[in-house]
């Protein structure tokens, strides 16, 4: 591989979800205000096309957002790339408005954000994965003005070096499995849920079981009792029932773009008000109607005389072996409670995610990036990363800052918003950075909200 750099952008974007899609979009529309023409951009995408969690597109998956939490409407209500403006040039408009409802399904949005990427995609590389962000050799980070990004193409073989003044870094959540198990062809995490399942034959799925207790869960359980009508389906909860989602006006507010500014430069107390209290409007709940659809099928069940849908509640998964074909889950109802072992032809674990954790790419990088007392980025109200002070070059993320910008970070509520915030940040610093510019105020205060810095 050269270490040659031959390109250099204001932006690379790593990961093209909808976050960096948003960003994509908010520098496209702040073109005409700027000056110099506008921020040069590159988005790196590992995926060989546009996707966001395909293997859930399951059929009657609806959005858990209103449909005008799109990649830019509450930013710039008169975007040509708002969910409205994609319905009109899909010529639906008005049967989605006859249709009367927010939440539009998984796949009509799936085909929005394709629509939206179309219209940006010659700023962006599919089959492309970032591998590591350095400084360039013989920088110092109090000298540094760029960032240099290894790469590499689907093959892994293939691999080039971009130099870019400031990096945002979107490459979501990571897939968490239960202790002690390994994905293999019959144990799968719902991240491959249907790339998995359409490579199996459904006539070997006569037990299944379906671990969780949150949204993907639920929908893949109902999804597998209504597509195996042979088979029976085990739904494995370490709560007593699902819980429902808290979706309910007071408590949405959360997802405000406001509620940001509350999070970030609240105290630490009401900083953990906000968990304490609205955890159940995202994290291990289910929405009302799915739990409806599936209490409403379990009941059916017990009117009909059938015991085909079965719920092992308070139970937990706590290992499993391969018996030939055979799954062989142990499981574990409560702390010390009885141990059981039981078998079955899938099992998926649809076990939720961990955190964005960009310390991997950053490598070395990462001792020039400040910690708090408790060891995680300090990060500006822009969404950069605080580092050595003299650093020029900005590392952003979006993703990952749960502990400073609050619950919006790792969902689409706030992408618009947050996408238009990380675009002006760029711009002015960019400004700030010519002959004669202001240093802006972000640049030359200290991270707020920031314990004692650390640095690793
Ligand atoms: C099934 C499901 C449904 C959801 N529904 C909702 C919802 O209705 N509303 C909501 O608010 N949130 C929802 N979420 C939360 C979800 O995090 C967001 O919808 C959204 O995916 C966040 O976008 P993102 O661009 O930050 O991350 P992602 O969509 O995860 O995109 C990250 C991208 O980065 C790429 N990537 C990773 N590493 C590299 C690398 N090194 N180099 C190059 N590319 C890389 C990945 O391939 C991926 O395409 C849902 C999550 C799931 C799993």
């Amino acid at each position: 591989m050269s270490d040659r750099a031959q390109e250099i952008y204001d932006v690379v974007g790593i990961g093209f979800g909808p976050s960096n899609l948003s960003l994509a979009i908010a520098l496209e529309e702040s073109r005409g205000d700027d000056p110099r023409g506008g921020t040069s951009a590159l988005f790196l995408e590992r995926q060989p096309s546009f996707g966001w969690h395909r293997n859930m597109l399951l059929p009657s998956a609806t959005m858990q957002i209103s449909f005008l939490k799109d990649l830019a409407t509450f930013r710039n209500p008169t975007s040509s790339f708002s969910f409205v403006a994609y319905l009109h040039a899909s010529g639906r408009l008005p049967r989605f408005v006859n249709n009367q409802d927010f939440f539009p399904t998984r796949q009509e949005f799936h085909q929005y954000l394709e629509w939206a990427q179309a219209r940006v995609a010659d700023r962006v590389e599919y089959g492309t994965e970032v591998t590591s962000i350095r400084l360039p050799p013989g920088t110092g980070p109090e000298r540094a003005d760029r960032l240099r990004l290894r790469v590499t193409d689907a093959d892994g073989r293939t691999g080039r070096v971009i130099e870019a003044r400031n990096v945002v870094i979107s490459t979501g959540l990571v897939p968490s499995l239960p202790d002690g198990v390994e994905r293999d062809e019959r144990v799968w995490h719902s991240s491959e849920f249907l790339e998995r399942y359409r490579r199996t034959n459904p006539a070997e799925l006569r037990r299944v079981a379906v671990v969780g207790a949150g949204q993907s869960a639920a929908e893949i359980t109902r999804f597998l009792y209504d597509e195996l009508p042979h088979a029976q389906v085990w739904s494995v909860i370490p709560s007593y029932g699902y819980v429902a989602a808290d979706d309910t006006p007071f408590a949405n507010q959360i997802f405000d773009p406001g509620a940001v500014d509350d999070y970030y430069f609240g105290s630490e107390q009401s900083r953990g008000a906000f968990w304490r209290y609205h955890r159940n409007t995202n994290y291990s709940v289910v929405d009302d109607d799915v739990i409806r659809d599936l209490y409403r099928r379990a009941y059916d069940e017990d009117v009909r005389g059938e015991n085909r849908l079965r719920f092992l509640n308070l139970t937990r998964v706590t290992g499993v072996k391969r018996a030939g074909a055979e799954t062989r889950v142990t499981l574990q109802a409560g702390p010390g409670g009885e141990v059981r072992e039981l078998d079955f032809d899938a099992l998926v674990c649809a076990t939720g995610y961990d955190a964005m954790e960009p310390a991997g790419l950053l490598g070395d990088l990462d001792r020039h990036c400040l910690r708090d007392e408790s060891g995680r980025y300090q990060v500006e109200r822009d969404y950069r990363i605080a580092t050595a002070p003299a650093m020029r070059c900005g590392l952003y993320l979006q993703g990952g800052t749960e502990h400073t910008h609050g619950l919006t970070s790792s969902l689409l509520s706030n992408i618009a918003v947050r996408s238009g915030e990380i675009a002006d940040s760029i711009t002015a610093r960019r400004a700030a950075a010519e002959p004669g510019g202001a240093v802006p105020a972000e640049a030359a205060a200290p991270a707020a909200g920031a314990g004692k810095d650390t640095v690793r």
